[in-house]
């Protein structure tokens, strides 16, 4: 089957490689689906350039990648092949899967945060599989899935929409992480995929208004298009006074997906009293200085990290339901141009000529 592969940091290359040999896995409950949808995550950069962003995020620190992963993990698809007989229910049924499987065994999964899981075995990752081949993605024809962690799409829902679970079920985590308050705004410093779902997810749980921060036309324009919330251009000169008027107690959230010391600034100086701000992007790239001070009045500074099956199923009764919507963010691409795409975007990452790519058939 076709695939992309990276087979080093910088090296994605499409080519043939074996159909996925699930009964090798040692797991009766993995499932191999065919994929109809696979979307391009902001991480699977951060994999092409030698970046962790799973060990990052997860584990707090940095482990190197193996050769030969085949990327892409927000994904959905059709049931082809099951290996135990409590998954036949799955066979030619859509489903949007889960991406990882946690241990269900370790101190993290035990106590109820196993997004946490050290074990986890992850899709589009190396984590987990030891030594293959080929490490498992969804940048292919067939990606393996796990039985319990596929959850049946309804026949109106695009393939399209469903591959955008894994981050809106992110969104409804970071949410929770921060502690989402009905009637209080959220600021999100960013507005990709991320600031966008955030914004989506936060007033579907109550926020009183969303206000969005952007550099990129195009990915101001979506939200615009989109109606969701209020969309500021990051370089406006009056940024801070106009943040001021929107929010004069402050914002009850901060959503950062930058993780710049100019961001957390700003976040932190338009955080409410008992406000969280909550970053999204932890990276190692340059120490940021911190006065303490600023966290005064119960000012919480946290990060966020995957999801909890809750909040995938939350997240997709509520894509489901029409409250989140993500077709405008959607540019399909096909597998064949893959790494020509990545060198574009590797190339100029600020050009943004897309908000979210989606691999197609
Ligand atoms: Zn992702
Ligand atoms: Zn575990």
């Amino acid at each position: 089957m076709p695939a992309a592969v990276l087979e080093a940091p910088g090296r994605l290359v499409v080519r043939e490689i074996p159909v996925w040999p699930i009964e090798e896995y040692g797991d009766p409950d993995i499932v191999l689906v065919e994929v109809a949808a696979c979307g391009v995550c902001g991480s699977d950069f951060r994999y092409f350039a030698g970046e962790n962003p799973w060990a990052q995020h997860t584990l707090g620190r940095f482990v190197p990648n193996p050769p030969n992963i085949v990327l892409g993990h927000e994904f959905a698809g059709t049931v082809v092949r099951v290996l135990h007989e409590r998954n036949e229910r799955l066979l030619g049924k859509r489903v949007a899967p889960v991406c990882s499987k946690v241990c269900g065994a370790c101190a993290d999964c035990r106590a109820g945060r196993s997004r946490l899981c050290p074990n986890t075995v992850h899709l589009g990752h190396g984590q987990g599989w030891g030594r293959r081949d080929f490490y498992p993605g969804a940048y292919a024809r067939y990606a393996p899935a796990w039985g319990a962690g596929c959850y049946e799409i309804s026949d109106d829902l695009p393939f399209e929409d469903a591959a955008m679970m894994d981050i809106l079920a992110v969104c409804v985590h970071v949410c929770e992480v921060g502690a989402v308050q009905a009637g209080r705004p959220v600021l999100c410093i960013g507005a990709g995929p991320a600031g966008n779902g955030l914004a989506q997810v936060a007033q579907t749980m109550g926020a009183d208004r969303a206000v969005l921060i952007e550099r990129s036309p195009l990915a101001m324009d979506v939200a615009r298009r989109q109606g969701i919330g209020t969309v500021l251009d990051a370089r406006r000169p009056d940024l801070p006074e106009a943040l001021r008027q929107l929010a004069p107690e402050g914002f009850g959230c901060v959503f950062d997906s930058v993780g710049t010391e100019s961001t957390l600034d700003l976040g932190l100086t338009h955080l409410a009293k008992t406000g969280s701000l909550v970053l999204l992007a932890v990276h190692g790239n340059a120490p940021v200085p911190l006065d303490l001070m600023r966290l005064g009045a119960e000012r919480r500074l946290v990060t966020s990290c995957n999801f909890e099956v809750g909040d995938y199923a939350k997240a997709l009764a509520w894509l489901e339901a029409g409250k989140l919507r993500v077709s405008e963010w959607l540019t399909p691409v096909s597998l064949t141009d893959l790494p020509e795409r990545f060198a574009e975007v590797m190339a100029n990452p600020d050009a943004k000529s897309t908000l979210k790519m989606v691999v197609g058939r």
